[in-house]
């Protein structure tokens, strides 16, 4: 019952949701012994599955794993009867947790939420309800769901349809019964998926509205998995444990199986063995690239539409149920009993939208640009607007009486996916920014509650008022919740992830895909570090930790982690020997980078003796001559060769379009200081020299390095200048030594794990340079004159020692007069923008370094 608007009751805490979350919620509150009000729209509790209640619906992570864990207890007490339960099963689950822990006293149901508003002098919210209710409260937490505002059907004429119409998600309570009717579904996500073949077993005729075909494997639905029962038997908190660490918070296997590389045989047997698992954990996990190596997701795909065509008889209708227009796993995958099967049945018949785009729904049924269908009922399966529906819905409104979708206009943005800068006390579980949907829910639902709880405790242990993310700290995270989609292919499809099934919904990927595990733990962090990137007001009180949780790119983590668990020696306790045998091991496993039109070697007269060099020259015609850019390898003027730096050469070559002649200068400690530099400006003499035998455009030549070739390469430039030629176009370098001064405060930052440590770059120094001539120009040529150098391109790295001596370097330079483009690799070390094929982030970068390189030279 709603209650008159006279006088607001006052609460610590409301949550608006009856939902796996709002219940979990007000059990945990209740522990804290704050007073709660949980307001929910529907007549009881269940969210999602009180709601969706159209046939087939069911869970699509097998129920041993989509259940609370918080009270054993309450799992000894539950048994569920099969692998994936029905919607009536888990709604009574719901409704069995609600009365074990005497939840319902604090809920109202049939009491929506329409605004929310701050009262900054108060410090409270100001909660009124579609009663006319009146609530203040202290806390304010959205429990209000990622997929519970469904999608208003954005088809020409939807209210004229005169038969029945039905949503997937607002099924009648009292069911329906189709016997015999007329029936179009529109609509092929997973709820339509789910319907169709129940709703195919009552329909005289069913049609089915496709617009994009979806990846579905059967759910092989049955008996719950017995490995899964059995290790839940043995210890049931190490499984629990093991979900909550996991990356899609069921505990799986990963695996290291590349795609390209695996063999046929073992393709097929992944496969194979997954599809007859039937889990979505299982079909993502093929390979361990297919999420982000196009060719190696496209290997499951086509092996899933092999599957589609040799269960669906009529050749045509399997070709239109193929999906090809997403990569497989970036929509979500359905499961399904028996879909596919349906179009063989007489009476079930497939439109293909993408060749006949409805028209309008019209008052007897359907009409498309090709057909008119008449219908006794329309069954929209047409999906929610995820994620941010529900939540801006709602209308919120912060600080300055900002509302959540006034900020969010752009997309959303938060910290943590939790809170948002502007609205204090204000919780969101499973909110954009977090794992959420891309996760097995129930675990992540616990994983915020539990952080929100604890929050709250130490706000009330410490006496403390308000709580809201920083600016900075917000604005760190939706970074980094963007870079982490960026290496994978999601952000390519038209899905509801990316907000593209909502006309007009800003495109911007929603949910955090770095995983469950990485996610919990970043948020451990942020308490643990005293609630990082949150300011915190009490009386007398106004704290806060500013900063940014995760600022590394995280494929670059992700390497780190890799070598630290590799367990290699650090490379200066080692011999210059045994240091260059590691590295020449280590680079047998690497990608080869791209393919370029032709790579020859060969030598090069040196000051004293040949050198080797290595040419690139770009795929296109051969004939034609190119602009000519001379490169040097890194590895501290004692490591590195032609082979260790050859991806980076083909990524250079491929990208420029450039001819690129990769050559190895004499190494230290055997031959020292100037040895490499003098080397390098011998061998830009020699390319002038032979341009054109080189496929070079003559004068149109320019220099590259990374670290301490980007040295060789930066005094190579200088001598030039000084020796009144060659002319060069030019500098590319990448994250280059240009001092030997160690003293900036980007040794202290990163001076250590981040691969080029300060020890390292010291036992380099030492085997090249005597410490007297360290500040030699030729060795730091931050020390030369600057004037009349070719133009420059100086990419640096944000964990990297050398990073302040690149932006040195760059500003000296413009102080001179050299036009410079600064590239900051954002997030990345010293060495991960080189990783060719390995660290995907580093591509876009790469990209910029092409450009750049390209744009040295006159425009072709
Ligand atoms: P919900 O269950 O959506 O509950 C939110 C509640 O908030 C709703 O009851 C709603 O009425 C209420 N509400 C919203 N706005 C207001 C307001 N302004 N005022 C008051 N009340 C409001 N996830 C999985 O991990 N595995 C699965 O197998 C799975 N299957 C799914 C199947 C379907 C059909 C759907 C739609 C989703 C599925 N999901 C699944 C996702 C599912 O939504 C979550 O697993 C989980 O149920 C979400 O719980 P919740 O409490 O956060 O939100
Ligand atoms: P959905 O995945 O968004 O699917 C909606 C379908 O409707 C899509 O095929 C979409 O086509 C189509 N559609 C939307 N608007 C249309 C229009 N104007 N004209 C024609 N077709 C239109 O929604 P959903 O099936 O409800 O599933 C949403 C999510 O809920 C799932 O991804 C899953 O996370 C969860 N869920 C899970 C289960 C389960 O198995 N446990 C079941 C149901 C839902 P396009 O693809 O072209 O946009």
């Amino acid at each position: 019952m709603n209650k008159p608007a006279s006088v607001p009751e006052q609460f610590d805490v409301v949550v608006a949701g009856a939902g796996f979350s709002g219940l979990y919620m007000l059990y945990r509150l209740r522990q804290l012994g704050l007073s709660v009000k949980v307001l929910e729209s529907a007549g009881d509790v269940g969210g999602t599955w009180y709601w969706n209640r159209y046939p087939g619906a069911r869970c699509d992570i097998p129920t041993t794993d989509y259940t609370y864990s918080f009270d054993p207890e309450l799992e000894k007490e539950w048994t569920w009867s099969e692998k994936y339960a029905t919607q009536p099963e888990i709604l009574e689950y719901l409704r069995f947790v609600a009365d074990r822990h005497g939840l319902r006293s604090d809920i109202e149901f049939s009491a929506t939420v329409t605004s929310a508003r701050w009262d900054e002098p108060e410090k409270r919210w100001r909660i009124t309800t579609d009663g006319g209710q009146e609530i203040r409260c202290r806390y304010y937490i959205m429990a209000t769901g990622c997929l519970s505002m469904p999608k208003s059907p954005d088809i020409e004429g939807a209210g004229r349809f005169a038969g029945q119409v039905y949503f997937t998600s607002r099924w009648p309570h009292e069911g329906v019964d189709l016997t015999g009717q007329r029936v179009a579904v529109i609509g092929t996500g997973s709820s339509g998926i789910q319907s169709i073949p129940l709703i195919a077993r009552q329909a005289r005729r069913l049609t089915v509205f496709q617009r994009t075909p979806n990846f579905s494997i059967p759910a092989h639905n049955g008996p719950a998995p017995a490995d899964r029962l059995e290790r839940l038997a043995e210890d049931r908190d190490e499984y629990r444990d093991a979900a909550r660490w996991s990356r899609g918070g069921v505990p799986i296997d990963p695996t290291d199986i590349l795609g390209g590389t695996a063999s046929e045989a073992v393709r097929r047997e992944r496969f194979e063995a997954a599809w007859e698992q039937g889990e979505l954990f299982g079909i993502l996990n093929v390979f361990a690239d297919q999420g982000v190596n196009p060719a190696s997701n496209d290997i499951v795909a086509e092996m899933i539409r092999e599957k589609i065509r040799s269960i669906v008889t009529d050749p045509g209708i399997a070709e239109a149920l193929c999906p090809k227009d997403h990569y497989f796993g970036t929509k979500r995958p359905c499961l399904d009993t028996g879909y596919f099967e349906t179009y063989n049945l007489p009476h079930v018949q497939l439109v293909d939208l993408r060749k006949q785009p409805i028209v309008s729904i019209t008052e007897e049924g359907i009409e498309t640009a090709d057909e008119s269908f008449g219908f006794d009922a329309i069954v929209y399966a047409t999906g929610f607007d995820a994620m941010t529906g529900a939540l801006v819905a709602a209308d919120v409104a912060g600080r300055d009486g900002v509302s959540l979708k006034e900020k969010w206009a752009a997309g959303p943005s938060t910290y943590l996916g939790l809170m948002t800068t502007g609205f204090p006390n204000f919780f969101m579980l499973t909110g954009p920014g977090s794992p959420s949907v891309l996760s097995n829910m129930t675990v992540s639902i616990e994983q915020h509650v539990d952080w929100v709880a604890g929050c709250l405790e130490n706000m009330r242990d410490e006496g403390l008022e308000t709580i809201e993310p920083t600016a900075l700290a917000e604005a760190g995270w939706n970074q980094h919740v963007q870079d982490c989609a960026a290496i994978t292919l999601h952000p390519t499809a038209n899905s509801w992830y990316m907000g593209a099934n909502v006309p007009g919904k800003p495109r911007v990927f929603l949910p955090y895909i770095g995983g469950v595990n990485a996610y919990r733990q970043a948020c451990d962090e942020v308490a643990a570090q005293g609630y990082l990137g949150f300011r915190l007001t009490g009386p007398g009180e106004d704290r806060c930790r500013d900063g940014v949780i995760r600022r590394m790119q995280p494929d670059v983590a992700m390497v780190l982690e890799f070598m630290a668990a590799a367990g290699m020696p650090p490379l200066e306790t080692l011999s210059a020997a045994d240091a260059r045998a590691l590295l020449a091991v280590t680079a047998e496993a690497r990608p080869p980078g791209p393919e370029v039109g032709e790579v020859t070697d060969g030598v090069i007269p040196g000051p004293s003796g040949h050198l080797p060099y290595r040419l690139y020259r770009p795929a296109g015609p051969s004939e034609g001559l190119r602009p000519l850019v001379v490169y040097f390898h890194g590895g501290g003027w004692v490591l590195g060769n032609l082979d260790s730096d050859d991806p980076l050469c083909r990524d250079l070559c491929a990208r420029s379009g450039a001819v690129v002649v990769s050559v190895n200068y004499r190494h230290a400690p055997e031959v020292r200081f100037p040895a490499a530099a003098l080397d390098a400006f011998a061998a830009v003499q020699w390319a002038d020299a032979n341009a054109i035998e080189l496929g070079g455009i003559p004068g149109q030549l320019a220099v590259a390095g990374w670290s301490a070739g980007a040295n060789v390469a930066a005094v190579a430039c200088q001598l030039a200048r000084g020796a009144e030629g060659p002319h060069i176009s030019g500098q590319l370098l990448v994250c280059p030594v240009v001092d030997s001064d160690m003293t900036r405060p980007s040794y202290t930052e990163n001076g250590d794990g981040y691969i080029l440590t300060t020890a390292l770059m010291r036992w380099f120094w030492d085997h090249y340079a005597d410490p007297a001539d360290r500040g030699d120009p030729r060795a730091a040529p931050l020390h030369g004159n600057l004037e009349g150098l070719p133009e420059a391109c100086i990419v640096t790295a944000d964990f990297d020692p050398l990073r302040d001596e690149g932006v040195a370097y760059a500003r000296a330079l413009e102080a001179a007069g050299v036009p410079v483009r600064l590239v900051r690799a954002r997030g990345h070390t010293h060495t991960s923008v080189t990783m060719v094929g390995v660290v995907i982030s580093g591509a876009p970068v790469r990209a910029e370094i092409g450009e750049a390189l390209g744009d040295f030279f006159p425009a072709p």
